[in-house]
């Protein structure tokens, strides 16, 4: 017993000696390897696609989608409800996708809107006779980071601070701040339609770049856009504020009750294209989720409406249990270069194996039509496929490949030195900068700088003078009247230079 106690205590010693050491050394990966690129993932060329043999990226999204033990039963939030897409304008010139093969062609669909740490998302399954399509998106244009290595990192700074298990206003701002690529998500989530009024009233984006394919092959990158029907509305801060004490529940209630009272929500469903040759000479990256196609170069085009009128019957089964996955793509929609969709496209349905269970697809909301493939086996396995052989090749009968699916799968090419392209400075500040000064009209500026300086006040001195140098990059007198609101020019020790005049 002695001997075992000693080397249980000597084993203690030398995991704290390595975590101090690990703080200050060179990060590692979680089997102790020093790490080439904390800041990038492996692609090839700049642009181009993520590698998997980025195996500290894939450890560091495995690790984070297992980092919660399945929620419990009081927790996440979301509201969910079902209806139907209807096309009412022909894209089949951009793809073969079965969803929009005719106009008047209607698919089911299952929609869940989620708030997330003051951010709301949605998500929708459309139940296709090729498989589930799932929109996983927001109800933003854009994101914070373009590179899914910072994912992790993202939302940690979201959560509570590891010692306090309290909410730190210094982790948020500061990574942030040092990562100016977020100043164009910020603009917008601290703008008015940061806090929309309930779910209906906002727009959503599938907000990455993706890829259709028409019948003959031919490819266009693509935006999806849903725009609310009842009209943007959204929340002034303080009512926003109150709402959280008196009526948390607020937007589910204010959905479930337009549904269950005969007026169904609906949204426009609008696409952007982008051939390949305008993306290849675009002065912007087009596969960077921080980047808006500006609509007067890429305009929206009409394709339909969806439209929300059945509410669950049983939350649980219907809502709780939907697991939404950007890989859930079917034939004549696929994914571009952009890094943030690749990095989802693996997440996503990792979390899903963890929180539910590799069968998590055999859930009936989650269920498509038909499946006919080799996995079988383990918990929960309800639709384990009969007698069906479980190998491929086989002689039995077997599910093969199928020749319409390959037709709108073509090749495509990729070039360019496999390597961590840290992308931390690129074109930060234009599309903020038009938004601020363009999209905003003054009082819509005020209420931004009002938003941002309270909440920005939480932070210690030396984050929030980063960030006033940050927003100055944007505009100096976004800039400048954040500084005042902060009260940085009163500050002795302020280590703030050169703040551009008002
Ligand atoms: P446009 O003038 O053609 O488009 C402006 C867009 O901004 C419209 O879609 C409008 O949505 C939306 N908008 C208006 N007020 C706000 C707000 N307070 N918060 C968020 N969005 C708002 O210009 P560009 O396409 O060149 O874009 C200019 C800027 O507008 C971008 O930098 C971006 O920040 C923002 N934006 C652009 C979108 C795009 O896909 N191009 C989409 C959403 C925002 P609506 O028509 O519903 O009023």
């Amino acid at each position: 017993v002695r001997i075992a106690d000693r080397i249980l205590s000597v084993t203690i010693l030398v995991i704290s000696t390595s975590i101090v050491e690990q703080n200050v050394g060179s990060a590692t990966t979680g089997h102790g390897t020093p790490i080439v690129e904390k800041d990038a993932t492996m692609t090839i060329g700049p642009r181009g696609p993520v590698l998997l043999q980025d195996v500290a990226f894939i450890e560091e999204i495995a690790h984070f989608d297992r980092e919660r033990i399945p929620e419990r039963v009081v927790h996440a939030k979301g509201a969910g409800a079902f209806g139907y897409f209807e096309v009412t304008h022909d894209i089949t010139k951009y793809t073969a996708a079965t969803v929009f093969s005719a106009v008047g062609k209607k698919t089911q669909i299952a929609v869940r809107f989620s708030t997330v740490g003051g951010e709301s998302g949605s998500a929708d399954t459309f139940y296709t006779e090729d498989g589930i399509w799932d929109l996983v998106g927001n109800n933003t244009p854009v994101f914070f980071i373009r590179d899914p290595i910072f994912f992790p990192s993202f939302i940690h700074t979201q959560k509570r601070n590891p010692q306090t298990h309290l909410k730190d206003p210094n982790m948020f701002w500061d990574f942030h701040s040092l990562r100016p690529e977020s100043m164009h998500q910020f603009l917008i989530l601290f703008a008015d339609r940061g806090i929309p009024d309930g779910y209906r009233h906002m727009n959503g984006y599938g907000s990455h770049t993706f890829k259709l394919i028409n019948n003959e092959g031919k490819i266009h990158y693509c935006k999806f856009h849903y725009k609310t029907d009842q009209g943007i509305k959204y929340l002034d801060p303080k009512k926003a504020d109150k709402l959280a004490g008196t009526d948390p529940d607020y937007s589910i209630k204010d959905l479930y009750n337009a549904i269950a009272n005969g007026q169904p929500p609906s949204w426009t469903f609008y696409i952007q294209v982008m051939t390949p040759e305008q993306a290849a000479s675009s002065k912007f990256n087009p596969f960077d989720l921080t980047k808006i196609w500006p609509h007067s170069d890429y305009p929206l085009i009409k394709v339909g409406k969806m439209v929300l009128n059945r509410n669950p019957e049983n939350y649980f089964a219907e809502v709780e249990q939907i697991a939404f996955s950007p890989a859930h793509m079917i034939p004549g929609i696929d994914a571009s270069p952009d890094k943030m969709l690749l990095g989802r496209l693996f997440s996503y349905g990792d979390t899903h194996r963890h929180r539910l269970g590799p069968n998590y697809l055999q859930l009936p909301v989650n269920c498509p039509f038909k499946v006919k493939n080799f996995q079988r086996d383990g918990p929960m396995a309800y639709n384990n496929q009969g007698n069906a052989p479980n190998y491929h090749p086989n002689s039995f009968g077997g599910p093969e490949n199928d020749a319409r699916a390959r037709t709108l799968s073509p090749p495509f090419s990729v070039s360019g030195d496999a390597y961590r392209y840290d992308t931390g400075d690129e074109d930060n500040f234009s599309q903020p900068r038009t938004f601020f000064q363009k999209t905003l009209d003054k009082s819509a500026q005020n209420r931004l700088i009002e938003n941002i300086v309270d909440h920005l006040s939480g932070a210690s001195d030396f984050i929030q003078e980063r960030c006033v140098k940050n927003f100055c990059q944007v505009d100096s007198n976004l800039g400048n009247r954040i500084a005042e609101g902060l009260k940085i020019k009163d500050r002795t020790k302020s280590n703030l230079h050169n703040l551009p005049k008002v």
